[in-house]
């Protein structure tokens, strides 16, 4: 008998060959010698038991449970489901930035997130492109950080104004929203690069007294935060207790990616400070800086979660939790200290089509490429997603191949998770979800398909904005 499940759990043993009917509630019993996620589901003699030690445990059992309900209504085989999940931190992610999405249209990701057992959601809220929430002591971020005047994203170019963000009621309406779903909410406030809206609206931060806008285009912007003055600590630390206050939980994204070092090679302030602080370099100064702020967060109780271009330095202390997605060869010897959260470009980013980033690839992508991973994410950037439909098509059902890493022990093969996959997908509204015949397209349809999504990039402040940065290297 094969049963379809999603994640697949870590032990199923049919008991029985008959199968059983069942009426009446599941009966629930609390057992504490389970873990906070573990839970056992027993199917026999017409009932179905469920063991679990608190919430979360009884949450997942009943994620199963509709699952076995979906594909046997109340006559469901004899069995015992003993499962855990393989990591802790099984997260998707949303840039809210370069397009900006409704509470309602992330309420509906959170939703399907959820039935497929991911416990953490990172929200991203600050980009050269956007500032999204709503900061009270310096409401200039939103004022005008969160519009740009004009976008010139691939094909769509216009000279409309864009914007939006999330009022304190509305995010605190999501982070309950989720916890009710047993998912964390992680923000994250991208700090020193990726800060072009940040900059527009506080310009006291930038080196010298360059003026900033907030972008319109894609790309890695030489504008970054001033990490030499002291001031600029001071108001970072502000947004952060800010935005602490709003989110209950231990991780806090801090960004850190994608930081060029230009204008701190030229400005007197962050030459100084590397002075002052006995630094090597401008890679060291980041280290410095994410340091800092990893200190301050800790202090209130919080991880810091930073992107991989952080360890350039070679000086970030150990404590601060790294979230791989580009770095070259030879990771495992690269990352023996810190906690890795795995999200490859070229396996989990889901903003790139099928073609680029096929079903399989995502789900056979082999995630151990460090002593000490804790988790999987699959984050959805969305220069190129203009709207949530897009955003569905792209994300499922790539996601739940994350989803099924993040959980499994041993996870099953590609064709026994497609398999299922195609058994349960009926359990949901996948009207927007990418259709099977664009999973795993031939080889030729992938070369062909890659190149036009790179194409349809191209317009003229791309090629601008490429010319640019090759010129500054
Ligand atoms: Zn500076």
């Amino acid at each position: 008998m094969d049963i379809s499940l999603l994640p697949f759990p870590s032990r199923l043993n049919i008991t029985s060959i008959n199968k059983t009917e069942i009426n009446g509630e599941p009966v629930k019993v609390i057992d504490k010698t389970l873990g906070r996620e573990e839970y056992e589901l027993s199917v026999c003699d017409g009932a179905v038991t469920v063991r679990a030690s608190g919430d979360e445990g009884f949450f997942y059992a009943e994620k199963t449970l509709d699952q076995l309900k979906y594909q046997y209504g109340n006559m469901m085989p004899e069995m015992l489901i003993e499962d855990k999940p393989k990591y802790e931190y099984r997260s998707f992610m949303i840039d809210c930035c370069r397009h900006f999405f409704s509470v309602d249209e992330i309420k509906k990701m959170i939703d399907l997130c959820a039935a497929f057992k991911f416990n953490k959601f990172h929200w991203h809220l600050s980009e050269d492109q956007g500032w999204r929430i709503q900061i009270d002591k310096y409401p200039q971020l939103t004022e005008i950080g969160s519009v740009r005047h004009g976008t010139s994203l691939g094909k769509e170019v216009n000279n409309a104004d864009y914007g939006g963000y999330y009022t304190k009621d509305e995010i605190r309406e999501v982070v309950a929203y989720a916890k009710s779903l047993y998912i964390d909410t992680i923000p994250e406030i991208d700090l020193p690069g990726h800060t072009s809206a940040l900059l527009a609206s506080l310009p006291e931060m930038v080196c010298g007294d360059k003026k900033v806008e907030v972008k319109k285009t894609a790309g890695v912007f030489k504008d970054i935060i001033c990490a030499g003055r002291e001031k600029n600590y001071e108001i970072i630390f502000d947004i952060l207790d800010e935005v602490c206050e709003l989110f209950p939980y231990e991780y806090f994204h801090i960004g850190g990616d994608e930081a060029p070092k230009k204008q701190w090679k030229e400005c007197p302030e962050c030459q100084a400070k590397i002075k002052a602080e006995g630094l090597a370099n401008e890679e060291e100064l980041q280290g410095y800086f994410v340091n800092r702020i990893s200190e301050y967060l800790r202090n209130k109780g919080k991880k810091v979660v930073s992107w991989n271009e952080s360890l350039n330095g070679g000086n970030l202390n150990g404590e601060a939790t790294i979230q791989f997605w580009l770095d070259g060869e030879k990771r495992y010897e690269k990352y023996p200290d810190h906690d890795i959260i795995v999200s490859d470009f070229f396996a989990y980013y889901m903003d790139y089509p099928y073609e680029m980033t096929p079903l399989k690839k995502t789900y056979c992508y082999d995630e151990k490429i460090a002593k000490k991973v804790i988790g999987v994410e699959a984050p959805v950037w969305t220069e190129y997603i203009p709207d949530f439909k897009r955003m569905t098509y792209l994300c499922f059902p790539r996601n739940i191949a994350v989803a099924q890493t993040g959980w499994c022990e041993n996870k099953p093969s590609y064709e026994k998770f497609e398999s299922d996959l195609c058994n349960l997908m009926g359990m949901f509204d996948t009207t927007d979800w990418a259709p099977k015949s664009d999973w795993n397209r031939n080889q030729l349809a992938q070369k062909i398909g890659t190149a036009k999504f790179f194409i349809d990039k191209l317009n003229k402040d791309f090629t601008k904005q490429l010319i640019g940065n090759m010129r500054d290297k």
